[in-house]
């Protein structure tokens, strides 16, 4: 069963200039590989940087990134 190779996602920190902080969106693929932006697996297209450890802590899940690839 190779199945789950066709859904592979990662997840990134990603801050967002309209909210204070940022989400954390999933991504399509093994890693980020360095693109400066990237669609969510939500449909956001963000801008896309290396993430400080406190992104990691304090910023929330994406509520729609989750339920997405749960449903899948
Ligand atoms: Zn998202």
């Amino acid at each position: 069963m190779h199945t789950e190779q066709a859904q592979r996602h990662f997840w990134l920190p990603i801050p967002n200039e309209n909210v204070p902080g940022g989400l954390r969106h999933a991504f399509r693929g093994a890693r980020w590989e360095g693109l400066a932006s990237a669609e969510a697996v939500c449909g956001d297209l963000v801008a896309m940087a290396q993430p400080s450890e406190l992104d990691w802590i304090y910023f929330p899940t994406c509520a729609e990134c989750n339920s997405r690839l749960k449903g899948e």
